[in-house]
């Protein structure tokens, strides 16, 4: 046997495909499930310490459980599909809230509701896990973080706050169980970090029996720590040692000890790390609680609760007064905010792929590939048949209300006669300035264009047609009368599909 099979040695094709190309975001799962410990990250880079091929003839774990590879996507996205609510932007889950720790301390340390510590602290000290894995500040370079196997509260307590670098949280959760035995572990990472834990779960690897909850935090991309720290050293004669601290609200902020300087973000956007670029997940899709910021709110985090594992903990620390609750319904724009930037990830995220595909030869980004399955499935057996819909004549400032008050992000629009003539979304909505949205109507602003397909054609040609018109659902209608609207199709509903499959 050729031991240096591409296809049976992952590793060969991780190095290729990952390290090589620049697509690696350091999460440290690799090193973490590699069963002959021969990868270890140093520095920037995943270094193989030995030749694993000399010892084995097939080994697919390294590059299966890579986030940024194409493997086990479906069977992850399973562990949250049994939610209720499935959206286009925000993917599965069961509740959203406005959260914040009790504790107002807390809540001044961090830049927002300080919910993740809260919760962690709270399920540390009532033993609800035995650690939690966090990315504290490194001693001399407290803007890069340090990933670390959290045992007590205060362990806890100094993780507080973001860090914007990569963070090799998978791999502090391999030590976690190697090194420190733990049995119940809570992991709280970015949604490429949650991703390679689901992998873990997916593959059923032997590790991933000790964890007990994670934790996903929204994110829009982290930065290369050399290339950002030598930008700032040379553009703000700001050196990495004098850097207390960096925040992001719509300027990216660094402080030193007695200055704040922000920095347009414009500005800093060539040093976010390539894989970012096609990463579609903002808001962690497949984490058991989300947390994100819930602007303009201050002090207030946004929470996505997507299993029962994560509903139980969470209102288990609400019950015993560490986090206070808010209705999301009555903050409209911090909901329409989330997801106008979760649409606009995607969609960037989809458009760099394509480019990337060209040069690389492959897509490294979530997105429906196995589709064999789609040719065997009709359309009128999924489609969603109970449809809202919205006339032509009403207000931007009411579509906005009525957005909000249900799931759905985008609907069919209807004319006079009650024929659909467009389709509206919340991304449109949220870009018609506040002061015109009473005086603009959703005719105004609505895409003409609707992309169809019929009850007997099959899923894999719906799929087909978004992909050829960069959409994300088809409107299905009757043949015998093309004006009869019978059902909505969305991705959401093919990945729904697919996951269902395994
Ligand atoms: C790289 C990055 C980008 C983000 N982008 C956005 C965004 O665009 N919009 C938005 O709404 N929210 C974003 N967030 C999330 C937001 O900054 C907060 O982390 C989140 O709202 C939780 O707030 P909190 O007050 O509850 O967290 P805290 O109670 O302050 O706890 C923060 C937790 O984050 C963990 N953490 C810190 N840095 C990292 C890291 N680099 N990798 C993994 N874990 C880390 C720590 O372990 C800590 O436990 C981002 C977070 C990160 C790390
Ligand atoms: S032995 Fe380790 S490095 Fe080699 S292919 Fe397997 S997981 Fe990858
Ligand atoms: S598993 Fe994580 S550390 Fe390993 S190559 Fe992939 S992104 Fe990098
Ligand atoms: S943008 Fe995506 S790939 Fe980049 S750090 Fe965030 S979750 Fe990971």
């Amino acid at each position: 046997m050729n031991s240096n099979s591409d296809s049976l040695i992952a590793y060969n094709v991780l190095e290729k495909r990952i390290i090589n190309s620049g697509f690696c975001t350091l999460c440290g799962a690799c090193e973490a499930a590699c069963p002959t410990s021969a990868l270890h990250i140093k520095g920037e880079k995943v270094h193989r310490l030995y030749d694993c091929s000399k010892d084995m003839d097939l080994c697919p774990i390294c590059y299966e459980i890579c986030p940024h590879s194409e493997a086990l996507l479906l069977r992850s996205l399973s562990f949250v599909a049994d939610a209720p609510i499935k959206n286009e932007a925000l993917g599965y889950y069961r509740k959203i809230v406005l959260a914040q720790a009790v504790n107002p301390k807390l809540r001044e340390q961090s830049h927002g509701g300080a919910v993740v510590t809260a919760l962690l602290k709270y399920g540390i000290e009532t033993k609800f896990f035995d650690s939690a894995i966090v990315s504290q500040a490194e001693p001399e370079n407290p803007t890069k973080p340090k990933p670390s196997v959290a045992l007590v509260p205060d362990d806890i307590l100094s993780a507080i706050g973001s860090k914007f670098f990569p963070s090799s949280v998978a791999k502090a959760y391999g030590s976690a169980v190697y090194g420190h035995g733990k049995t119940d572990i809570a992991f709280v990472g970015v949604p490429c970090h949650v991703l390679a834990l689901r992998k873990m779960e997916a593959w059923q690897h032997k590790i991933i029996g000790n964890l007990k909850i994670t934790i996903g935090l929204f994110c829009f991309g982290t930065f290369s720590l050399s290339s950002l720290l030598e930008y700032i050293t040379q553009k703000y004669k700001i050196k990495p040692s004098e850097i207390k601290g960096m925040h992001l609200s719509s300027k990216f902020e660094v402080q030193t000890e007695n200055d704040v300087i922000q920095i347009p973000l414009s500005e800093i956007e060539d040093h976010i790390l390539p894989s970012c670029r096609t990463c579609t997940d903002f808001t962690s899709e497949l984490a058991d609680i989300s947390v994100g910021g819930a602007y303009p709110l201050q002090d207030w985090s946004t929470v996505i609760i997507r299993t029962k594992a994560g509903e139980d903990f969470f209102y288990k620390a609400v019950e015993n007064g560490i986090i206070n609750t808010w209705v999301i319904e009555q903050e409209p724009k911090v909901f329409e905010r989330i997801v106008v930037a979760a649409m606009q990830k995607r969609t960037e995220a989809l458009k760099e792929a394509k480019e990337m595909e060209e040069v690389y030869g492959y897509l490294p980004v979530l997105l429906l590939r196995e589709t064999e399955a789609l040719a065997h499935i009709k359309i009128e057996e999924i489609m969603a048949k109970n449809i809202k819909t919205v006339p032509q004549d009403m207000a931007v400032s009411q579509f906005l209300d009525f957005v909000a008050k249900h799931h759905h992000i985008g609907y069919p629009m209807i004319n006079e006669k009650g024929e659909p003539a467009g389709w509206v979304t919340l991304e449109e909505a949220a870009s018609v300035a506040k002061k015109k949205r009473d005086a603009t109507l959703v005719g105004q602003i609505a895409r003409r264009k609707l992309v169809v397909a019929y009850p007997d054609e099959t899923a894999l040609e719906a799929f087909k047609r978004m992909s050829e018109n960069e959409t994300g659902r088809v409107l299905v209608f009757d043949r015998e009368n093309p004006k009869k609207l019978l059902g909505i199709v969305t991705k959401t509903d093919l990945m729904h599909t697919l996951t269902k499959q395994y």
